[in-house]
């Protein structure tokens, strides 16, 4: 941070504290990752400077030659991943790529179907705080209470009934498989079109361990940063050719022009996730969560739908008589940073919460594998139940510490 630390003092405080934090602490928030040396120099290129509004080929600026190898390179990376004939890499941001999607899709009003926030969707599936709530009429499905899991049957008489033009599938916090085939034939038995947002799990898609919606669905976006641990972004594709329809939603719909630095840095991360290893790594991530599932649970934990089948687990505290914020501050004191978050049929308000949502994504990418599982599932047991007891938990944030040691996160 040599020139930052001469120039802004400040900022580079800041930088380093952060690089601190998250080298010493235990990351279980489920949608984050740490990316690989070359993504980060990537995303830190000249490539920043250069405006691009276009797309490869048909740009509205000059000097466009070179981002323009590195955005085709970045498309036609991201086909061959997931096994898409159509592309676009521009999305700035998940919540974009959504954006562009129901605008590509739908006209302002039309009826949609997609998972209720409060059982785990996203709030682009229709929160009535998002854009998405507010122009279109959403109908949410959710979980089964007794099960914590999806019904399908219960979807597809809601399709019935309601009519969708578009079903919306995919979730921020959802431990379970999607059977995208399954929603698929929903979709034709009802007349809809069908949206898979793969965000949280297109990683493990990629890798192999979870499966793919590109050929059942019509439209498929995704975030780039959770799993499949690219630079922070959005991507979307499809099995069909979308280009006419597509690629004007996102240029010049909704955005101007494309981050440059950060489509090389994706192209970046698609080559490491076809790799070889990037399979063994995706399978670690969902042996990981297995096993803190099973630890936790057998330390008393509640979970909701009783585990997890992806990369994350959300806990349901209600019994323990602990809210999702207090857990959440008890954790951070040990060194533990994990996110409060609603379960079904909450009683509790988003601000206080009576779960925590975590993830392995980011543990597994520091080399951390089910033995340490053990370790975190213990020192998160600890901490819960200790937490007025400053001296057991400074305890704890020593051993979290020890760990992160025994597993550095910034390697080069
Ligand atoms: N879709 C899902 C399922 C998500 O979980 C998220 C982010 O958490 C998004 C979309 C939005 O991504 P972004 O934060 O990049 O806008």
């Amino acid at each position: 941070l040599k020139c930052i630390r001469d120039v802004d003092p400040d900022i580079a405080l800041a930088i380093e504290n952060e690089i601190s934090r998250q080298q010493n602490n235990l990351e279980l928030i489920a949608s984050e990752n740490a990316v690989s040396a070359p993504v980060m120099e990537a995303m830190g290129s000249p490539l920043t400077n250069k405006y691009a509004e276009g797309y490869p080929g048909k740009r509205y600026y000059g000097g466009c030659g070179h981002v323009d190898t590195a955005e085709t390179i970045a498309i036609e990376r991201a086909k061959d991943l997931f096994g898409a004939s159509y592309a676009n890499v521009q999305p700035h941001s998940g919540s974009q790529a959504n954006m562009a999607a129901l605008f590509g899709l739908l006209e302002p009003g039309d009826t949609v179907m997609g998972m209720d926030l409060a059982h785990g969707g996203h709030l682009t599936h229709g929160s009535a705080a998002n854009f998405s709530g507010k122009l279109f009429n959403f109908v949410h499905y959710g979980v089964e209470k007794e099960t914590g899991m999806i019904d399908l049957d219960r979807v597809e008489s809601m399709a019935r009934e309601c009519k969708p033009k578009l079903i919306v599938v995919g979730a921020s916090a959802y431990p379970r498989t999607l059977d995208f085939e399954a929603y698929a034939g929903i979709a034709q038995r009802t007349g809809a079109s069908l949206m898979v947002d793969m965000a949280h799990i297109a990683g493990l898609v990629a890798g192999g361990v979870h499966p793919n919606p590109v050929p059942h669905a019509d439209v498929v976006t995704s975030t780039t940063h959770k799993t499949l641990r690219g630079p922070r972004g959005g991507l979307i594709l499809s099995g069909k050719d979308l280009t006419g329809v597509m690629n004007k939603q996102i240029f010049p719909g909704i955005q101007g022009g494309p981050l440059m630095h950060v489509i090389a840095a994706k192209a970046i991360a698609f080559k490491e996730a076809a790799s070889d290893e990037f399979k063994v790594y995706q399978a670690q991530i969902v042996k990981n969560a297995a096993a803190l599932a099973d630890e936790l649970m057998a330390s008393g934990f509640d979970l909701v739908s009783g585990g997890t089948d992806n990369h994350l687990m959300l806990l349901d505290l209600t019994r323990m008589n602990i809210t999702g914020k207090e857990a959440e501050e008890a954790l951070d004191r040990a060194g533990i940073t994990a996110n409060k978050n609603v379960v079904p049929f909450d009683t509790r308000s988003p601000f206080v919460t009576s779960g925590v949502r975590i993830g392995t994504p980011v543990l597994t990418t520091r080399g951390m594998k089910e033995a340490e599982m053990k370790l975190v599932a213990g020192f998160m047991t600890e901490a819960l139940k200790n937490r007025d007891n400053q001296s057991t938990i400074e305890k704890i944030r020593n051993e979290v510490k020890a760990l992160c040691d025994a597993f550095p996160l910034f390697t080069s």
